[in-house]
Formats: C-alpha cells, sequence, structure tokens
C-alpha cells in the first residue's frame, strides 16, 4: 500500500530477473528476490528507514542492496539497472506480467525469437511461432494473447484502492493550502469502480497560480502534460494520469455532477433537462440565460424532481428512473458491518497470528470474526489437513472460553473444491466449524460445463455455507473463469448457500451486476475482507463500495445481522 515500497521492490525485482535471464551466475539473482519481496512485506515506509540509516537491519537487505535502494531514493537513478537493460534489452516486468510466463519462458522467447517486449511477442503468437516453442502449445499461446490484453489494460487502468491512495495524497497536500475552499475526487473513482484510467480532481481556490505550481511540483509526478490556470495534467510515476480543475463556487456543484459521470448517465440526465426546457453542462444548470442551480449537486437532482443519487449507481442502470419514483435503495453503509467471515492466520498463507487477527478484529469492533484458513489440497498456501484443522477448532473454542475478547470467534476453514466437486475435508470434521466457505483454487481452464457442474455440486454438500469468490477472477490479472451464474445461484438458492463478495481490492468478486441478480435470485451476499493480515481487514470499505455499485441494502448483506440472527439465517 506504500508506493515507494513497490517502486523500490519492483526495482530490485527487475535487477533480479535480468540477471536470471542472462544467466551467469545463479545465486546473485536470489539475492534481489529477496530483497524484493523483504521491502514489499515492510510495515513502514521505505524512504523513512532509509532516512534513519537502518536499511541493513531489513532481513534480506544486505550493504549492496541497500546502497542502491539509498541512491534511488536520492537521485531516482539505477545504474545497474539501466547497465543491465542495455545488455539484456528485455521489458521483463511488462513480459512477466502476463499469467503463466515466468522467467524461463522469457529467456527462451528472447533467445529463439528475440521477443522482447508485448509488441514482438503478440506478432509471434499470431504469426505462430511461439506454439513452435518447447512447451508451448496453442493453448498456452491462446493463454498468452488474453495475457497480453490484460497486461496493457492494466498500463493504462489502475485498481481503485491504488488510485484512491494516490487521490488522497494529492487532496491532502492542496487542501493544506489557505486558498482551497472545497476540493473533491470526481471521476470514476468517485463512482468507485474497481479500475481507474485517470483521476480528476476539482477544487474552488481564490489562488490558482499556487495551487497549480503545488500540484505540478508534487514528489509523485514523474510528468506534466499540461499545465493553465483552469486546468493542469500530470502523469505520476505510478503511470497514473491526474487533470486537476479550478471550478468557481457558484458552479461547483455542476462541475462535481458533470466530471462524475458517467457517461451514460449525464446524457440521460440532459435530455431531462431537456425535456424540462432546461440546459445542464459543467456550469450549471440553465433556464435561459438563467442560472437556475451549480452550487450545489445535491439541488440540481432535486431540481428535475428527483432525489440525489449516489455517485455509487451513476451508471444508467435504472437509477434515474428509480430516483425519479423514490424508489432508490438505502445502500449499505461501513458502520453496518458487524464481522468479516473470511480470514486467513499463519496457520496456512496468512501473515499475522490468529491472537493477532482477532485484537485486530476487536479494534474494529466486531460482534464475530471467522477464522478461515486453507485446507490441505493448496498446498502452495500451506493448507490444513484433518489433524491440524481440529487442533484449530479446539483452539478456537479455548479462545472463546478465554474470555479475552469480548467478540465471538467462529471456527472457519476456507475448504478446496476439488477437481470432481467434492471437498477436501471429511463431513465430519466440517460438521463441526461454524462457517464453511468453499472456493474453486485449481483447475480454473475448465470448461463453462464442468466448472458450472463442479461448483453446483460443491454447493450441494450440507456444511457449506458460502461460496467464496464465486468467478476467481484477478482484476487486470486473470479473467473470470467461465462458469453459469444463474445455476449456481438456483441451486445455492435451494440449498440456503451465501454469495461472496469478496472485498479484496484486486478480487471484488462478485461484480456489481453479478450481485444484483444474485438478490434478485433470493440470495444473500457475505462481505468478506479475505484478509491475510491484520492491514488488510481494512479492505471491508472497498467490499462496501462495491456492495453500493450492486445496490445492496444492509438487509441483503449476511454480516450486517446480529450474531444470533446471522446463526440462524445460515442454519440449513
Ligand atoms: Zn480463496
Ligand atoms: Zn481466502
Amino acid at each position: 500500500m506504500l508506493s515507494k515500497n513497490a517502486e523500490v521492490a519492483q526495482v530490485l525485482e527487475e535487477i533480479g530477473l535480468l540477471l536470471d535471464i542472462e544467466g551467469k551466475d545463479r545465486f546473485r539473482p536470489l539475492a534481489y528476490h529477496r530483497g524484493a519481496r523483504a521491502i514489499k512485506s515492510l510495515g513502514e515506509d521505505v524512504v523513512e528507514v532509509a532516512r534513519r540509516n537502518e536499511l541493513t537491519k531489513i532481513p534480506g537487505i544486505g550493504k549492496g542492496l541497500a546502497k542502491i535502494i539509498t541512491n534511488y531514493i536520492e537521485t531516482g537513478q539505477v545504474p545497474k539497472l539501466d547497465e543491465l537493460r542495455t545488455r539484456v534489452p528485455i521489458k521483463v516486468m511488462e513480459l512477466m506480467a502476463i499469467r503463466g510466463v515466468g522467467p524461463r519462458t522469457v529467456k527462451l522467447m528472447y533467445d529463439k525469437l528475440g521477443i522482447t517486449d508485448l509488441e514482438s511477442l503478440e506478432r509471434a503468437a499470431s504469426d505462430g511461432s511461439l506454439s513452435q516453442l518447447p512447451g508451448l502449445g496453442d493453448r498456452s499461446v491462446k493463454q498468452i494473447l488474453q495475457g497480453i490484453e490484460l497486461v496493457r489494460q492494466g498500463l493504462e487502468r489502475t485498481l481503485l484502492a491504488d488510485a484512491l491512495i494516490e487521490a488522497e495524497k494529492i487532496v491532502s497536500a492542496l487542501r493544506a493550502l489557505p486558498s482551497v475552499r472545497q476540493i473533491e475526487v470526481a471521476g470514476s473513482a468517485r463512482r468507485r469502480r474497481e479500475t481507474v484510467g485517470d483521476l480528476d480532481i476539482l477544487v474552488n481556490a481564490s489562488d490558482t497560480e499556487t495551487i497549480m505550481g503545488t500540484f505540478v511540483g508534487l514528489e509523485s509526478v514523474a510528468e506534466v502534460l499540461a499545465r493553465g490556470t483552469t486546468k493542469s495534467s500530470v502523469r505520476l510515476t505510478s503511470n497514473l494520469q491526474i487533470d486537476l480543475r479550478v471550478i468557481p463556487a457558484e458552479s461547483f456543484g455542476a462541475g462535481l455532477q458533470y466530471f462524475t459521470g458517467s457517461v451514460d448517465h449525464n446524457v440521460k440526465l440532459r435530455s431531462i433537462a431537456q425535456k424540462m426546457g432546461l440546459k445542464l453542462n459543467e456550469y450549471g444548470l440553465f433556464r435561459g440565460e438563467e442560472k437556475v442551480e451549480g452550487r450545489e449537486e445535491r439541488a440540481i437532482y432535486e431540481s428535475f424532481g428527483m432525489t440525489w443519487v449516489p455517485p455509487e449507481l451513476r451508471e444508467d442502470r435504472g437509477e434515474i428512473e428509480a430516483a425519479q419514483d423514490g424508489t432508490l435503495p438505502d445502500l449499505i453503509t461501513p458502520d453496518a458491518v458487524r464481522g468479516d467471515l473470511h480470514t486467513h492466520t499463519d496457520q496456512s498463507d496468512g501473515r499475522n497470528t490468529i491472537e493477532e487477527m482477532i485484537d485486530a478484529a476487536q479494534e474494529r469492533e466486531y460482534e464475530y470474526f471467522c477464522i478461515s484458513d486453507h485446507t490441505k489440497s493448496l498446498t502452495i498456501a500451506n493448507g490444513m489437513d484433518e489433524e491440524r484443522l481440529e487442533a484449530r477448532i479446539n483452539e478456537i473454542d479455548r479462545l472463546n472460553e478465554s474470555g479475552r475478547w469480548k467478540m465471538r470467534i467462529l471456527k472457519g476453514a476456507e475448504v478446496d473444491i476439488l477437481q470432481d466437486g467434492e471437498l477436501d475435508i471429511s463431513d465430519d470434521l466440517l460438521s463441526r466449524l461454524d462457517i464453511v466457505t468453499a472456493s474453486i483454487h485449481s483447475r480454473m481452464n475448465d470448461s463453462k460445463r464442468v466448472m458450472t457442474e463442479r461448483v453446483c455440486h460443491a454447493l450441494e454438500n450440507k456444511f457449506v455455507h458460502i461460496l467464496g469468490h464465486p468467478t476467481g477472477r484477478l482484476l487486470l490479472k486473470r479473467p473470470p473463469f467461465e462458469i453459469d451464474l444463474s445455476a449456481v445461484f438456483e441451486v445455492a438458492r435451494k440449498n440456503n448457500v451465501i454469495m461472496e463478495l469478496n472485498a479484496h481490492p484486486q478480487r471484488l468478486d462478485l461484480n456489481a451486476g453479478n450481485l444484483r441478480s444474485a438478490v434478485r435470485a433470493g440470495l444473500r451476499i457475505a462481505v468478506n475482507t479475505d484478509a491475510h493480515s491484520v492491514a488488510e481487514l481494512d479492505n471491508m470499505t472497498f467490499g462496501i463500495y462495491q456492495a453500493r455499485r450492486g445496490w445492496l441494502t444492509k438487509d441483503d448483506i449476511i454480516n450486517t445481522h446480529t450474531l444470533k440472527k446471522l446463526l440462524r439465517l445460515i442454519k440449513k
């Protein structure tokens, strides 16, 4: 979440990969990979650590790496990386971002076909030369082509969570200026879209010269694309583009409405204005020459005889009609959440101990909290076998009895749905858990029919309560697997299974449209963080954003209910 840490980790990672590909030394690259991991999982800002001269105190960072990091923080330069890039001219981070492409494949493609970037890879994939390489059949070439598409999107789009971090930094820097009266993030970030193309910030201020000077001079700015008195644009080191607009107070509400979008929502709103003999634009709502509204966004909506529309709904999916009829849903708010039903500890692949996770849940004033580590078939995540799961169940019983925490700790597991739709833990043991989440973590390339049957079969197991991350997608990385969700919803309804809205910023699975369909199909939703560390418990916020985009109310969501009601509702 700390963007400088991510940058530094990426520099070390790239050096390691290029050394790997060069292949002169087997051990030197490992030091860089280890260093990259150390920085990525560092709990504080690497710039602070460097300032205290304590980089070498981080396990995995030796003197050599510390020097590279310090130099990069101070000058933005990495001479070693520049040299390597001349010797091995491969855009390795770009290529490795494609799922299923590792250092060995990159090296093979470079040695045999001279592939150095997405363009040359795409050419080789299309002209048939790529599929001739050992280990790369037609199937993997097809996947690589899909992967190229996703990576290209990734270069153009940013995860909402990352965009909001950048936005927050810029907004707080500008808000500190004395002449700033109002400042708001607009655009798709305000609508809480899952990914953001560029960021729009609107400001109402008197001293525009200072505002623009501060904006283009921010530390995270890589390039100034335009600088004017009412609009400036920059590109950040993270590649995100930011547009800053100065808007006078009397038009601020209209500007906010206009620049929040979406395009479809605004087109419909403008046509409503027209029918009423009015004109709506970024400066205000006008009757002839006379400005009727402009200062307040809410007042603009009210002028049309409708209620204000929450930004998350502004996609022209029926929200305008609902606002006219006064039937907009009473959207879920973060304070309604009473617990988290899907979290991991160091028992499987989480970073924190069970006590640390529960302490953190207590800080968030949860009423209940479910620990749901992976089970045995997920070996890469150190999944629990029956023996460890049984020990875990007993441990949670003891923790509940200890009276150390006010909340109820729920016994859970995230069990794997196997190839045949069976689960990897016996019913006997599942029956002792409070909450069983079943998830797909393997064979994601199964055909739609096979995947649908697999999942439906799993949901018929009478101990399954929740279907975890139902489509398996990773935003900007991996498309959803093919599955007939309406069939899944039907089986889930018959068996009283809850659909998960996985709140991890890279998953946000189910998506907004599917959430609405699930609720229409009579299902309940669990908004879960799937946290693998204490910090990730905060991802609940992104789940709530997504829930709002899916028109969900408090009642649609299972973990807004009291413990007693929750346990009653999940009963089979
Ligand atoms: Zn999972
Ligand atoms: Zn999980």
